[in-house]
Protein backbone atom coordinates (compact mmCIF):
# COMPACT_ATOMS: atom_id res chain seq x y z
CA UNK A 1 0.00 0.00 0.00
CA UNK A 2 2.69 2.54 1.16
CA UNK A 3 4.53 1.69 -2.19
CA UNK A 4 1.46 2.20 -4.24
CA UNK A 5 1.00 5.70 -2.38
CA UNK A 6 5.06 6.53 -3.06
CA UNK A 7 4.46 5.54 -6.84
CA UNK A 8 1.47 7.71 -7.32
CA UNK A 9 3.66 10.41 -5.94
CA UNK A 10 6.36 10.04 -7.36
CA UNK A 11 4.10 10.21 -10.98
CA UNK A 12 2.81 13.50 -10.07
CA UNK A 13 6.13 14.77 -7.99
CA UNK A 14 4.45 15.04 -4.48
CA UNK A 15 6.20 14.09 -1.71
CA UNK A 16 4.10 11.53 0.29
CA UNK A 17 4.28 13.59 3.38
CA UNK A 18 1.49 15.77 1.37
CA UNK A 19 -0.97 12.73 1.45
CA UNK A 20 -2.50 11.59 4.73
CA UNK A 21 -3.39 7.92 4.70
CA UNK A 22 -6.85 7.26 6.82
CA UNK A 23 -7.20 3.54 6.82
CA UNK A 24 -11.54 2.92 6.73
CA UNK A 25 -12.02 0.42 9.48
CA UNK A 26 -15.60 -0.30 9.31
CA UNK A 27 -17.25 -3.20 9.46
CA UNK A 28 -13.77 -4.43 10.72
CA UNK A 29 -13.23 -5.45 14.68
CA UNK A 30 -11.29 -3.51 16.86
CA UNK A 31 -8.86 -6.45 16.73
CA UNK A 32 -8.16 -5.06 13.24
CA UNK A 33 -7.52 -1.27 14.57
CA UNK A 34 -5.11 -2.32 17.20
CA UNK A 35 -3.54 -4.96 14.78
CA UNK A 36 -2.49 -1.35 12.26
CA UNK A 37 -2.34 0.99 15.28
CA UNK A 38 0.67 -1.68 16.71
CA UNK A 39 2.10 -1.53 12.82
CA UNK A 40 2.32 2.29 13.47
CA UNK A 41 -1.01 3.36 11.72
CA UNK A 42 -2.72 5.95 13.62
CA UNK A 43 -5.20 7.66 11.40
CA UNK A 44 -8.31 5.79 11.05
CA UNK A 45 -11.80 6.37 9.53
CA UNK A 46 -15.08 5.34 10.19
CA UNK A 47 -18.71 6.05 8.77
CA UNK A 48 -21.41 5.06 11.40
CA UNK A 49 -21.35 6.61 15.27
CA UNK A 50 -22.96 3.51 16.34
CA UNK A 51 -19.92 1.70 15.29
CA UNK A 52 -17.10 4.51 15.86
CA UNK A 53 -17.83 5.26 19.08
CA UNK A 54 -17.34 1.83 20.71
CA UNK A 55 -14.50 0.87 18.91
CA UNK A 56 -12.16 4.14 19.30
CA UNK A 57 -13.15 3.96 22.99
CA UNK A 58 -12.03 -0.03 22.61
CA UNK A 59 -8.84 1.66 20.90
CA UNK A 60 -7.87 3.70 23.85
CA UNK A 61 -8.43 1.43 26.45
CA UNK A 62 -6.06 -1.38 24.87
CA UNK A 63 -3.51 0.84 23.58
CA UNK A 64 -3.64 4.04 26.05
CA UNK A 65 -0.45 5.19 24.21
CA UNK A 66 -1.63 4.85 20.52
CA UNK A 67 -2.13 8.79 19.12
CA UNK A 68 -5.14 7.64 17.26
CA UNK A 69 -7.10 10.12 15.17
CA UNK A 70 -10.44 9.68 13.89
CA UNK A 71 -12.31 11.47 10.84
CA UNK A 72 -15.30 10.32 10.77
CA UNK A 73 -16.33 10.17 6.99
CA UNK A 74 -20.53 8.83 6.95
CA UNK A 75 -23.36 10.87 6.29
CA UNK A 76 -23.98 12.80 9.78
CA UNK A 77 -27.16 13.51 11.40
CA UNK A 78 -27.50 16.32 13.88
CA UNK A 79 -28.40 13.67 16.75
CA UNK A 80 -25.13 11.83 16.52
CA UNK A 81 -22.67 15.58 16.71
CA UNK A 82 -22.81 14.95 20.45
CA UNK A 83 -21.10 11.77 19.82
CA UNK A 84 -19.15 11.99 17.13
CA UNK A 85 -17.44 15.15 18.67
CA UNK A 86 -16.05 13.18 21.44
CA UNK A 87 -14.07 10.98 19.54
CA UNK A 88 -13.32 12.51 16.29
CA UNK A 89 -10.77 15.67 15.30
CA UNK A 90 -12.28 15.72 11.67
CA UNK A 91 -15.24 15.80 10.17
CA UNK A 92 -15.29 15.00 6.12
CA UNK A 93 -19.11 15.39 5.55
CA UNK A 94 -20.30 18.89 6.34
CA UNK A 95 -23.14 19.28 3.77
CA UNK A 96 -25.47 21.49 5.28
CA UNK A 97 -26.30 24.80 7.39
CA UNK A 98 -28.22 22.56 9.84
CA UNK A 99 -25.11 20.71 10.11
CA UNK A 100 -22.92 23.36 10.94
CA UNK A 101 -25.69 25.04 13.48
CA UNK A 102 -25.15 21.79 15.63
CA UNK A 103 -21.36 21.50 15.09
CA UNK A 104 -20.82 24.86 16.23
CA UNK A 105 -23.37 24.53 19.63
CA UNK A 106 -21.25 21.18 20.78
CA UNK A 107 -18.13 22.60 19.99
CA UNK A 108 -19.14 26.10 21.60
CA UNK A 109 -19.98 24.12 24.86
CA UNK A 110 -17.60 21.74 24.74
CA UNK A 111 -14.74 24.69 23.75
CA UNK A 112 -13.53 22.35 21.54
CA UNK A 113 -12.08 22.44 17.62
CA UNK A 114 -12.67 20.78 14.64
CA UNK A 115 -11.08 20.03 11.45
CA UNK A 116 -13.79 19.88 8.89
CA UNK A 117 -14.58 19.51 4.91
CA UNK A 118 -17.51 20.05 2.94
CA UNK A 119 -18.47 16.95 1.12
CA UNK A 120 -19.86 17.36 -2.46
CA UNK A 121 -22.87 15.43 -3.94
CA UNK A 122 -21.24 14.78 -7.73
CA UNK A 123 -24.20 12.63 -8.28
CA UNK A 124 -26.74 15.19 -9.02
CA UNK A 125 -29.41 13.79 -6.89
CA UNK A 126 -30.52 15.58 -3.88
CA UNK A 127 -31.14 13.14 -2.23
CA UNK A 128 -27.57 11.74 -1.32
CA UNK A 129 -25.14 12.83 0.72
CA UNK A 130 -23.16 16.18 0.17
CA UNK A 131 -23.78 19.76 -1.26
CA UNK A 132 -24.73 20.19 -4.63
CA UNK A 133 -21.72 22.25 -5.98
CA UNK A 134 -24.26 24.58 -6.98
CA UNK A 135 -24.92 25.54 -3.63
CA UNK A 136 -20.95 25.07 -2.54
CA UNK A 137 -20.25 29.01 -1.60
CA UNK A 138 -23.30 29.66 0.27
CA UNK A 139 -22.44 26.81 2.58
CA UNK A 140 -18.64 27.22 2.85
CA UNK A 141 -19.50 30.83 4.09
CA UNK A 142 -21.57 29.50 6.94
CA UNK A 143 -18.89 27.34 7.88
CA UNK A 144 -16.34 30.06 7.80
CA UNK A 145 -17.90 31.92 10.36
CA UNK A 146 -17.38 29.22 12.68
CA UNK A 147 -14.29 29.56 14.09
CA UNK A 148 -14.41 26.76 15.66
CA UNK A 149 -14.50 24.45 12.61
CA UNK A 150 -11.40 24.65 10.94
CA UNK A 151 -12.85 24.17 6.79
CA UNK A 152 -9.50 22.27 5.68
CA UNK A 153 -11.11 21.84 2.09
CA UNK A 154 -13.56 19.48 0.13
CA UNK A 155 -14.48 15.80 0.11
CA UNK A 156 -16.06 13.81 -2.56
CA UNK A 157 -16.83 10.17 -3.34
CA UNK A 158 -16.32 9.03 -6.76
CA UNK A 159 -19.70 7.66 -8.03
CA UNK A 160 -19.83 3.92 -8.72
CA UNK A 161 -19.15 3.63 -12.50
CA UNK A 162 -18.11 6.92 -13.25
CA UNK A 163 -14.33 7.77 -14.83
CA UNK A 164 -12.41 8.41 -11.44
CA UNK A 165 -10.52 10.81 -13.13
CA UNK A 166 -13.41 12.93 -14.92
CA UNK A 167 -14.90 12.75 -11.62
CA UNK A 168 -11.90 14.24 -9.47
CA UNK A 169 -11.43 16.69 -12.82
CA UNK A 170 -14.84 17.92 -11.77
CA UNK A 171 -14.22 18.35 -8.31
CA UNK A 172 -10.78 20.75 -8.81
CA UNK A 173 -13.38 22.66 -10.62
CA UNK A 174 -15.67 23.25 -8.01
CA UNK A 175 -12.97 23.51 -5.80
CA UNK A 176 -12.00 27.11 -7.31
CA UNK A 177 -15.08 28.63 -5.70
CA UNK A 178 -13.72 27.35 -2.40
CA UNK A 179 -10.42 28.54 -2.74
CA UNK A 180 -11.65 32.37 -4.03
CA UNK A 181 -13.56 32.28 -0.48
CA UNK A 182 -11.67 30.56 1.61
CA UNK A 183 -7.69 30.33 -0.50
CA UNK A 184 -6.48 28.29 3.15
CA UNK A 185 -9.11 25.93 2.73
CA UNK A 186 -7.40 23.63 0.01
CA UNK A 187 -7.34 19.66 1.09
CA UNK A 188 -8.95 17.18 -0.96
CA UNK A 189 -10.00 14.16 0.50
CA UNK A 190 -10.77 12.48 -2.13
CA UNK A 191 -9.52 8.41 -3.42
CA UNK A 192 -11.07 5.20 -2.13
CA UNK A 193 -9.81 1.68 -3.05
CA UNK A 194 -10.06 1.49 -6.83
CA UNK A 195 -9.22 5.27 -6.92
CA UNK A 196 -6.70 6.26 -4.33
CA UNK A 197 -3.20 6.38 -7.28
CA UNK A 198 -5.40 8.68 -9.50
CA UNK A 199 -6.72 11.10 -6.83
CA UNK A 200 -3.01 11.29 -5.81
CA UNK A 201 -1.99 12.30 -9.33
CA UNK A 202 -5.00 14.67 -9.31
CA UNK A 203 -4.11 16.37 -5.79
CA UNK A 204 -5.66 14.45 -3.03
CA UNK A 205 -4.21 15.37 0.18
CA UNK A 206 -6.05 12.73 2.20
CA UNK A 207 -7.09 9.54 1.19
CA UNK A 208 -9.75 7.26 2.74
CA UNK A 209 -9.37 3.62 2.14
CA UNK A 210 -10.82 1.09 3.50
CA UNK A 211 -10.99 -2.70 1.83
CA UNK A 212 -7.60 -2.43 -0.22
CA UNK A 213 -6.12 -2.96 3.36
CA UNK A 214 -8.32 -4.33 5.57
CA UNK A 215 -9.07 -6.79 3.32
CA UNK A 216 -13.11 -7.69 2.00
CA UNK A 217 -16.15 -6.44 4.99
CA UNK A 218 -18.45 -8.37 6.22
CA UNK A 219 -21.55 -7.00 5.68
CA UNK A 220 -23.30 -8.32 8.65
CA UNK A 221 -19.92 -7.62 10.99
C1 LIG B 1 -16.23 2.94 3.04
C2 LIG B 1 -15.75 4.28 2.66
C3 LIG B 1 -14.46 4.46 2.14
C4 LIG B 1 -13.49 3.32 1.88
O1 LIG B 1 -13.97 2.50 0.86
P1 LIG B 1 -13.07 1.34 0.21
O2 LIG B 1 -13.63 1.17 -1.13
O3 LIG B 1 -13.23 0.15 1.09
O4 LIG B 1 -11.67 1.82 0.20
C5 LIG B 1 -14.06 5.75 1.84
N1 LIG B 1 -14.87 6.81 2.02
C6 LIG B 1 -16.11 6.68 2.52
C7 LIG B 1 -16.96 7.88 2.69
C8 LIG B 1 -16.59 5.41 2.85
O5 LIG B 1 -17.84 5.28 3.34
Amino acid sequence: MLARIAGACARSGRSPDQVELIVITKNHPVDLVVELSDLGQDVFGENRDQEAKPKSAALSELRPNAQARWHFVGQLQTNKVKSVLGYASSIHSIDRDSLVAELSKVLTRNEQQVDGFIELNLTGDPGRGGVLPENLGQLAEKVLQEPRIKLRGLMAVAGLGVDARSEFDRVLAIQEVLLSISPESRDLSLGMSEDFEAAIEMGATHIRVGSAITGPRANNA
